[in-house]
């Protein structure tokens, strides 16, 4: 906890992963105070405790890290688990934010007290009050299970909860779900497990993770307009991979990037190998025989729920922040309308890896929470009353889009204050005519 100035002008940053570092360094650089905690034992978040260990990034090194702390020239174009917490651990310290930090301290209550700060409560039994609460909690922890009528016999393990082969050694698997874990998953199976299966309710869109020799994430193409984005990763899936019907798979049935889609082909490659046998959704569960929607079915040890997350923030209180189907309705993908002091960040996910955005991303937010001293709304409640600003409507979030939208908005910044300074004065003169009326 860093020392000498009063919680009370504080902002608490909860999460040390990619974000809540990403963040604290820019409140470091523009002189705010605040505080860091996480609940886990450390710097690194979901590189500390939330992957497997062989997981490696499918975003490259250069769509990954922060744009002012490149990561080392020795590492792989496409980093290890153990390799981003090292990075990710020599930017927390060489950013001098870890004696602002505590680890073991997890957050269980943040509300608004009525005087303007927040009361925050931890899972020890302390309570402190902060000026104002930085949300970087991630979105990967709160998992999402699959639901089938019937109840399987077997055991099921969470994609969050998988820590390497020896969890499927031996065993009849069936995945759900074939985003990156699953995909990850079913290969491991399909090398180590008796037998793997995968079950997709639709078709996936799946990018090679390299091409021409580069990474994909790396190739002059994430700056286009976003149907020309589409027109060529759709080539370069006909070069490279062809119709994904060829592999027993579904045909997307929506556009790229309307959902997240998986980077790699290794599941393209199992399927070729017999490791791997794709399955259509599941219909019903009976003991540990699944049957599947076409009419085929199948036996099971353990099926590998790689069916996602939800986006939550339980330490905050009902009404403060409103979730719609994983969609956080904030503005400027931060500020909710009508709460002064409580910004959630890092809840949408990059296309193609946090890197490119979450550094001047976390330079706008500070300089906003710095803004908000000299406001009197809260910014989230001025940018509602802007035509310009509307609520997210996906998670998914076009990097190169969100940057052009950053540098814009340091332009916009002052205009804001002209808004506040002229909403205050509207809100003083109908305040003095209701009293005059009254009188
Ligand atoms: C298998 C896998 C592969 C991935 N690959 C990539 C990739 O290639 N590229 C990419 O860009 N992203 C990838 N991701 C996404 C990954 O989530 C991000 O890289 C990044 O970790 C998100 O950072 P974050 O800081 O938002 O959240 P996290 O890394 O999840 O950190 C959030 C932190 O908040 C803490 N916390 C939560 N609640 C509390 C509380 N109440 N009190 C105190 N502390 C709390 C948690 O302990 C955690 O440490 C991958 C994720 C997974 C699971």
């Amino acid at each position: 906890m860093s020392e000498g100035i009063s919680t009370l002008e504080r902002h608490l940053v909860i999460g040390a992963g990619p974000v809540g570092l990403a963040m604290a360094a820019a409140l470091k650089r523009r002189g705010i105070p605040f505080d860091l905690v996480d609940a886990a034992s450390g710097v690194g978040g979901n590189w500390l405790h939330g992957v497997y260990r062989h997981a490696h990034i499918v975003s490259s090194k250069k769509a990954t890290e922060y744009t002012d702390f490149p990561m080392p020239d020795h590492y792989p174009d496409f980093p290890s688990a153990d390799q981003m917490l090292a990075y990710l651990q020599a930017f927390a310290k060489e950013r001098g934010i870890l004696s602002s930090s505590e680890f073991n301290k997890k957050v269980t209550s943040a509300a608004p007290d009525g005087h303007g700060t927040w009361a925050v409560e931890f899972a020890d039994g302390e309570k402190r009050t902060y000026k104002g609460v930085i949300v970087c909690n991630g979105h990967h922890w709160d998992k999402r299970y699959p639901e089938f009528s019937g109840t399987f016999a077997g055991e099921i393990l969470h994609s969050k909860d998988y820590r390497g082969p020896e969890q499927l050694t031996g065993k009849r698997v069936l995945v759900i779900g074939g985003g990156n874990s699953g995909v990850d998953m079913a290969c491991d199976a399909g090398r180590f497990g008796r037998s793997c299966d995968i079950s997709l309710q639709t078709g996936y869109w799946y990018l090679p993770k390299t091409f021409l020799g580069r990474p994909l994430t790396d190739i002059p193409l994430w700056g286009l307009p976003i149907f020309l984005q589409r027109l060529i990763l759709k080539a370069i899936i006909a070069v490279t991979i062809g119709d994904y019907r060829r592999y027993g798979l579904q045909k997307p049935n929506h556009k790229i990037f309307d959902r997240h889609p998986a980077f790699g082909t290794d599941l393209l490659n199992a399927i070729r190998l017999g490791r791997v046998k794709p399955r259509p959704a599941i219909d019903r569960v009976e003991g540990k025989t699944i049957t599947f929607v076409d009419g085929t079915t199948g036996t099971y040890d353990l099926i590998v729920a790689a069916t996602g997350f939800n986006t939550s923030f339980p330490f905050l209180r009902d009404g403060l922040v409103k979730v719609e189907r994983g969609v956080v309705q904030v503005y400027g993908g931060a500020f909710p309308p009508g709460v002064r002091g409580l910004y959630i960040v890092g809840w949408a996910q990059a296309r193609n890896g946090f890197g490119r955005l979450v550094t001047p991303l976390a330079d706008l937010y500070a300089r906003m929470i710095q803004l908000q001293d000299e406001l009197t709304f809260p910014l989230g409640t001025l940018m509602e009353t802007s035509f310009t600003q509307s609520l997210p409507t996906t998670h998914l979030v076009d990097p190169e889009k969100s940057r052009r939208e950053i540098r814009m908005a340091h332009w916009i910044l002052p205009f804001l204050k002209l808004r506040d300074r002229r909403m205050a004065r509207n809100k003083l003169k109908a305040e003095k005519s209701r009293i005059t009326a009254r009188a």
